[in-house]
């Protein structure tokens, strides 16, 4: 099987400024935008639905799923956000924003919501007690050296679909994946200097989706 994700070299810099829009309800939203910033991306902090127009791709922060998930819906962002990425949106979860896109979600809030566009499951706060928080390096499908990932208090993925590309894992246990138009990470990429990660999204975003035609 070929890479969903392709070879990232310096095609991004090359393109017209997307504008990516960040969800900013709750969580590590400004960490995202600075990385967005430092690759020449015009950042649209998203409260409200109509922050959504517009926009070339969204990042869904870490923070708390059952928070975000309740603010999402009184913002009435929830229901145009789902519609956005059902129809295409480039959109790229970590940690709680990953438990916000995926389709089956354990030990969630019996209230919480999710936009259910990625086939995977995911177990909130996965990672246990002892090391519900750490650092690894772990290398990432499309870049060159490993990349240093934090996970904090982070979900894990327990299951992966079929249209899934599994791109990065740890122990043996997927970390980030990708399947078309939607990338996700159960870590945290915008809480060290490296922003290839957000690098991959917007390789994502430039080619449209990261699913080739050929699979
Ligand atoms: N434990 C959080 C949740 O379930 C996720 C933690 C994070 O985003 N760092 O929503």
């Amino acid at each position: 099987m070929q890479s969903v994700v392709g070879d990232l070299k310096h095609e991004v810099t090359q393109l017209p400024m997307p504008t990516v829009g960040v969800l900013a309800l709750q969580g590590a939203f400004n960490a995202h935008a600075q990385a967005l910033r430092q690759l020449n991306v015009d950042v649209r902090e998203v409260r409200l639905p109509q922050d959504l127009d517009g926009v070339d791709g969204v990042v869904l922060p870490g923070g708390e799923s059952t928070t975000m998930s309740q603010l999402l819906l009184t913002s009435g962002v929830f229901e145009v956000l789902t519609q956005r990425v059902e129809d295409g949106l480039p959109v790229m979860g970590t940690c709680a924003g990953l438990i916000l896109l995926a389709k089956r979600v354990l030990d969630a809030r019996p209230d919480q919501v999710s936009c259910s566009v990625l086939d995977v499951t995911v177990r909130r706060n996965g990672y246990g007690r002892q090391i519900d928080s750490f650092e690894a390096d772990i290398a990432v499908t499309g870049l060159e050296t490993p990349l240093t990932a934090v996970f904090i208090r982070a979900p894990i993925i327990e299951e992966v679909g079929s249209g899934v590309e599994v791109i990065a894992q740890h122990n043996g246990v997927p970390v980030a994946v990708a399947s078309q138009n939607v990338l996700a990470a159960s870590f945290h990429p915008e809480l060290t200097n490296d922003v290839r990660f957000h690098e991959l999204f917007l390789h994502m975003i430039s080619s449209g989706s990261i699913v080739r035609n050929d699979r």
